[in-house]
């Protein structure tokens, strides 16, 4: 595998795998566009050493045919701002007479956009010959979209075989993504507190397990919690409960307690008659919630007891929120989190915010730029975490 910042891309064509699954509104205008920022330094750096860009995505989940509203060419003219005013030219077909045309053409300092992969349904299904012909338009391979590595897709990681070793690398969002995770979970300072919260248990208990050979501490909030509380023989309430994961939950207490790894669970919480933003709220210890109230966030004791922990932490991992943060009344565990870790990375702790909610809630309140490190890839960082080795990363790495 290359190295991209040493690479002299002068005269080349550089086929760059990109996440620009981005959300568009009903007129087709992007409403949130951090996927594209994300990979624009990676684009840049290319056109300045002298070469030229092709760039192909996926967007939405077409059914494997052309479909307007899942049509790349909606991103051009944004694509082109974001870039200073470049212009960016586009092939309405990912593959065919009309992209390779172009892309012969491609002068260097010019970018073209590939119309979506996933018009083909040999794109998800890893297929070669489809593979082939995508890594006939380029010179070299840079795979910058990690918000897809966990997929083993044609343009993802069957492509890279199609190019030598010293002919594929990763983007700068790629190699800060691996890199970062890397730091978490391979070369961690201890302690390391890995804070786990969001709605299901089922979801993290595999992350669970991998963090329990690698942290020293494991804050549990969110509404998972009182899976652990219930498992532990407390009362819960009306809150979220997974029923048939009460066991595993006692078994994953017992395996930390094994291995001498400290499980940590909110001691109190803010409880509502309903889950509603307008409920009735009140304060409980979080193993003695009464009938027909259910915990929707942590308690102040239990922010105070979490922020103690991550205070004292050197590596800091956070995926998924405490409570219902999304309703005003709910939010203040999730922040009282957001702003220990502030303060922990202030003092020199590294920090890693990954997967999907826990991400959107430090953009929301703003912590975005107070952690070392806030994930772009949602599902992909997940099983990283898991400890699964991610397709993307692998073929280029191999
Ligand atoms: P996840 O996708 O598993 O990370 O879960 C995120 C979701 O969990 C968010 O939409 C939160 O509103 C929700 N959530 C967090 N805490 C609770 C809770 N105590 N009860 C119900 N839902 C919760």
């Amino acid at each position: 595998m290359a190295d991209f910042s040493s690479y002299n891309f002068k005269g080349q064509k550089a086929l760059i795998r990109v996440d620009f699954n981005v959300p568009l509104n009903d007129k087709y205008e992007i409403t949130d566009d951090t996927r594209m920022r994300a990979t624009i330094p990676t684009i840049k750096k290319i056109l300045n050493d002298g070469g030229s860009v092709i760039l192909m995505s996926h967007l939405g989940r077409p059914k494997g045919g052309p479909e307007e509203k899942f049509s790349l060419k909606h991103l051009v003219k944004h694509l082109s701002e974001l870039l200073g005013g470049t212009t960016v030219l586009f092939a309405n077909d990912c593959i065919g007479e009309q992209a390779y045309m172009t892309a012969n053409m491609l002068r260097p300092g010019e970018v073209l956009l590939l119309e979506n992969l996933r018009f083909y349904k040999e794109e998800e299904k890893g297929d070669e010959a489809f593979a082939q012909k995508l890594a006939k338009l380029g010179d070299v391979y840079v795979n910058d979209a990690f918000g897809t590595a966990h997929r083993a897709h044609a343009s993802t990681a069957v492509i890279a075989k199609f190019f030598p070793a010293e002919k594929r690398m990763f983007g700068l969002l790629m190699e800060g993504e691996v890199k970062s995770a890397e730091k978490v979970l391979h070369e961690s300072q201890k302690p390391f507190v890995a804070i786990i919260g969001g709605a299901k248990v089922s979801d993290k208990i595999l992350i669970i397990e991998n963090l329990l050979e690698r942290a020293t501490d494991i804050i549990i909030g969110g509404g998972m919690a009182y899976t652990f509380m219930k498992a532990e023989g407390g009362k819960i309430g009306n809150s979220l409960c997974e029923n048939d994961r009460v066991q595993t939950a006692l078994e994953l207490l017992e395996k930390a307690n094994k291995k001498g790894v400290c499980i940590h669970l909110p001691s109190d919480s803010i409880i509502a008659d309903k889950f509603d933003a307008n409920a009735n709220t009140s304060t409980s210890p979080s193993n003695n919630i009464p009938d027909g109230w259910m915990g929707l966030d942590i308690g102040e004791n239990a922010c105070e007891q979490f922020s103690n922990v991550i205070k004292k932490s050197k590596t800091i991992l956070w995926n998924g929120p405490m409570g219902v943060f999304e309703m005003q009344k709910f939010q203040h565990g999730t922040k009282a989190i957001a702003t220990a870790i502030a303060a922990a990375t202030q003092s020199g702790a590294f920090s890693l915010v990954g997967g999907g909610d826990s991400v959107a809630a430090v953009n929301q309140f703003g912590f975005a730029d107070k952690v070392s490190y806030v994930s772009t890839g949602g599902g992909a960082m997940l099983e990283y975490f898991e400890g699964k080795e991610l397709p993307g990363i692998a073929a280029v790495k191999s």
